[in-house]
């Protein structure tokens, strides 16, 4: 799949509703490439008791239930359609899924191409046991 296709798919996946009063969804959708092949969709959850999560995480999740840990590329839209970068706490939940995925490209522009991997997000990322030598 091209990222242009990558983009017309995450495009075509929002899907902005309002699911009564605590919980909408829909306004931010995610497509990432898992280094299998396959390709995972996610929209972000949004509900008020705080326990949502963004469509990059919903992708991922979908691509760990999956048997995938590991992607290669990502395309991340707003509610219009635009291009978004990964939020802060997306950008350190992909990282520690595996630290293959600093290596990982976004789209971060369309026409034309333009990608950056996501170290480039994360230079100095959160690690538990320390540098890694
Ligand atoms: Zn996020």
């Amino acid at each position: 799949m091209t990222y242009e296709q990558m983009l017309a798919l995450a495009r075509e996946k929002l899907a902005p509703r309002q699911y009564g009063k605590y919980f909408s969804a829909g306004y931010v959708s995610a497509v990432l490439e898992g280094a299998n092949g396959k390709y995972y969709c996610g929209v972000n959850l949004d509900l008020a008791c705080g326990l949502g999560f963004c469509a990059e995480r919903n992708a991922a999740s979908s691509m760990v239930t999956d048997g995938e840990t590991v992607f290669r590329r990502a395309v991340c839209v707003g509610e219009d359609g635009s291009l978004m970068t990964p939020c802060g706490s997306c950008r350190e939940f992909l990282l520690q899924l595996s630290p293959e995925n600093a290596k990982a490209e976004f789209l971060v522009g369309a026409d034309p191409v333009e990608t950056m991997p996501l170290s480039a997000f994360m230079p100095l990322p959160w690690q538990t046991f320390g540098k890694e030598k």
